[in-house]
């Protein structure tokens, strides 16, 4: 029997509308393998591949949508929808948790006394990050086994926010289950460390009012008993280019906007600061505001916030004048140097930025002149260790200074997780540790550089992390049930061969681009020439995952897991050398044998810098420690969702959101589940469902599963179209499953 033929009039079913996603709609008539359906008053035909089964459970919206009768997109986005509409955000599929940001303070939803509830009712409760966080700390005190949380979504899903939240409820946990022995500290510094990190790593972006531009792993480590005993955070690719330059109607990092708004008037004399619009930095998004942010109340709960985090208020000054001093560096404006000619330009510092480069060059503790040759020329090594100065083109000279505040900026950043890790290092050795991952999803954009290749690198490996996973759990299902199932080959939904182009030695994306960052002459152009060139040596599987776009010189392609991105080559080189030159860096040098602060923050990034270290090598080294990390670990993951790219409450976008649950790899688990059995039915469900029916009575009144049995026998259904394992039956596909429900009611 063929599918369409399946379909009846009057049926009730979901059709794949392009605009709407899935639509609810009832079928009209049936013409070859083209279905007419109404939706309401409005009818349509479309191809019966995209029209599905009605789920009578989705029509609820149940809590746990591994028990839908009917498991496929239309459910799903239904069943989602359904909820949403209820204010009900969260649901499982199975052990994941979909969140879909409501963009509205839904009462009640994490108050104290909330909290509360979850803490009584355990693994009763409904879905929720509380009993999600509450269910992660159980098993590792059950089990003894290190977990963690992995949150993930785009740029405005409310990954951050749900940290936030499987923080506080761990801290509440941990303190109902035992005594508290003088660790309160700690637990304080976990919770207040966001208003930090988030004046320092997040920034007001198109897509997020306060969008986290960093990655990070938080772990929360106990004693034998479930206590709290110690913290750590790893902070991953840190957005540096933001200090320098925003996007139109966006923000660089908000501890700026805070410093300048909320400083004291004493500070702000101090730091000359008074004109903070006239920053070119803080003026290049041409925003100062963000909507329901007040910077000023902000300043005073970071600084507070640090202080609880072990930054005392003397550092905290000695730290916003390094801030200061990157604003008014950013002021420094060059000019051709009167004389010079042609090929010969030059830059100096302009007449009108003389104040800011004495500004700067006070607050950093060096003297003007240094700072302005460090800034405008370049020392060269020439032959038998003589030495001499090439002066720098304006736009050289421009990039260098970009180049120091970003490199300050992100020692900065680095220095500060290092001092919140040592407020919260545990004394003694942790038995276990909870790890929270809060790290940029999958990015594109009309542009992509660099940024995006790494980022887009990092979701890969996070993707065949969870795919292995999810197949892991599958068979093991098979084995309780006593079933020996051939699941889907790993490979299909496996993305190795576009990791392994990304990575592969000797020949991958990251490879080639290291090849050119090692050689002198090595340029973005013959990068892109040797990677295109390169791709016929590699693997079948992985060459035909890129490609060079055609009469775009710079541009190649990738086909990741979650869709194919555009990269222009252009500017790879330098981002991932990320070069400080020696004039710099000696400058740093002598400016922290004055800023003791400084000569701590230094200490942050030179180390990586000698070893002749790329961007990518830290990073692929960072994201295998992680990797490594997780692997000892329970894996439990939460999928944020963005409903709509308006930030507007009760809006649900159905095509947004099914490509989120797309390459999130909600759809792949489906798809893994129905490659083996697609249907799950206890024999009670069956009875339940079917033995009221004229076929079903016998059966039911044997019950168990001989009863199940007797009704599945009754009906013309194959018996290869399913199987008894030891409480359910498995069907085949759903196609099965919908004939047998069409008999039954018939
Ligand atoms: P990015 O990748 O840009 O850092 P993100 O996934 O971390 O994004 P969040 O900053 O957590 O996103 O959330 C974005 C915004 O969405 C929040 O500032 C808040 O306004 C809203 N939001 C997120 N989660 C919730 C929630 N549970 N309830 C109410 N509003 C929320
Ligand atoms: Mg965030």
């Amino acid at each position: 029997m063929t599918v369409e033929n399946s379909w009846v009039e009057g049926s009730p079913a979901y059709a794949l509308d392009e605009q709407k996603g899935w639509l609810r709609v009832r079928v009209a008539s049936v013409a070859g393998d083209k279905v007419n359906v109404k939706d309401g008053k409005r009818s349509f035909t479309v191809k019966a591949r995209d029209l599905q089964l009605s789920s009578e459970k989705a029509l609820k919206g149940i809590e746990d949508m591994i028990g839908l009768d009917i498991l496929h997109e239309g459910a799903i986005q239904n069943n989602v929808e359904v909820r949403y509409g209820k204010k009900q955000i969260y649901t499982y599929v199975g052990t994941i948790l979909v969140s879909i940001n409501p963009y509205e303070q839904i009462p009640n939803l994490y108050t104290e006394e909330t909290i509360r509830d979850f803490l009584q009712k355990g693994a009763k409760a409904p879905p929720h990050l509380y009993s999600v966080s509450d269910n992660v700390y159980s098993q590792m005190l059950t089990t003894g086994k290190d977990q963690s949380m992995l949150i993930s979504g785009e740029s405005g899903a409310g990954k951050t926010e749900a940290t936030k939240h499987c923080l506080r409820y761990l801290t509440y946990k941990a303190t109902e289950n035992t005594a508290f022995d003088g660790s309160n500290l700690i637990k304080q510094c976990i919770v207040d460390v966001n208003p930090v990190l988030e004046a320092f790593g997040n920034a007001k972006t198109k897509r997020n009012n306060n969008s986290s531009r960093f990655g990070k792993l938080f772990q929360v480590q106990f004693d034998g008993k479930g206590a709290i005993v110690g913290g750590n955070l790893i902070s991953y690719l840190l957005e540096k280019s933001r200090v320098v330059k925003a996007n139109k109607g966006e923000r660089g990092y908000h501890i700026f906007y805070q410093l300048c708004k909320g400083a004291s008037k004493k500070q702000i004399e101090a730091l000359s600061l008074e004109d903070y619009k006239e920053f070119e930095y803080l003026k290049k998004g041409d925003c100062f505001d963000v909507e329901d942010m007040n910077d000023v109340e902000e300043f005073e709960k970071v600084c507070a916030a640090m202080s609880k985090c072990g930054i005392q208020e003397e550092t905290q000054s000695k730290m916003f004048s390094i801030l200061a001093a990157i604003l008014h560096l950013g002021n420094i404006n060059f000019e051709e140097k009167e004389g010079g000619t042609g090929e010969n330009d030059y830059g100096e510092v302009s007449q009108a930025s003389t104040k800011s480069l004495n500004v700067a060059a006070i607050l950093l503790g060096v003297s003007p002149k240094l700072l302005q040759e460090s800034l405008s020329q370049r020392t060269m090594g020439g032959g038998r260790g003589s030495i001499y100065k090439i002066p720098l083109g304006c736009k050289n000279c421009m990039d260098s200074r970009d180049a120091l505040c970003k490199e300050m900026y992100s020692m900065l950043f680095a220095w500060l997780i290092h001092v919140i890790n040592i407020t919260m290092a545990s004394k003694n050795d942790p038995k276990n540790f909870i790890a929270v991952l809060d790290i940029f999803g999958f990015e594109v954009f009309e542009q992509n550089s660099f940024e995006q290749l790494c980022i887009n690198y990092a979701n890969e490996v996070l993707h065949q992390q969870f795919i292995h996973h999810y197949f892991k759990l599958e068979q093991e299902e098979y084995a309780t049930e006593g079933l020996n199932v051939e699941i889907l080959q790993i490979d299909q939904v496996d993305n190795k061969p576009v990791l392994q182009l990304m990575t592969a030695k000797p020949i991958s994306v990251f490879a080639l681009l290291e090849e050119q960052c090692q050689i002198a002459r090595g340029s973005d152009e013959i990068f892109i020439d040797r990677f295109t060139e390169c791709l016929t040596k590699m693997d079948a599987k992985s060459s035909c995952l890129a490609s060079r776009v055609n009469r775009q010189p710079t541009i190649f392609e990738i086909k990741h897991f979650a869709g194919t991105v555009k990269y222009d080559a252009i500017g790879f080189i330098e981002k991932n050398k990320d070069p400080l030159h020696v004039d710099l860096q000696n400058l740093m040098n002598i400016a922290a044998k004055k800023n003791e602060l400084l000569g701590n923050v230094l200490k942050f990034g030179t180390t990586n810098r000698k070893m002749n270290t790329t961007v990518i090598k830290t990073f692929q080294k960072q994201v295998n420690g992680l990797m490594e990390l997780l692997d000892k670990t329970e894996p439990n993951y939460v999928r944020c969702i963005k409903p709509n790219e308006r930030k507007a409450p009760q809006q649900f976008e159905g095509p947004l959101i099914l490509s989120q649950m797309r390459y999130s790899g909600l759809l792949d688990s489906i798809r893994i589940r129905q490659a083996g059995y697609a249907v799950r039915r206890t024999f009670e469900d069956i009875i339940d469902l079917f033995g009221n029916s004229k076929l079903g009575r016998a059966g039911k009144a044997e019950g168990g599963k001989q009863g199940a049995l007797s009704i599945l026998q009754a009906t013309k259904m194959s018996p290869d179209a399913y199987v008894f394992g030891k409480t359910k039956v498995f069907f085949k596909d759903v196609d099965n499953y919908a004939h047998l429900l069409n008999e039954m009611a018939a």
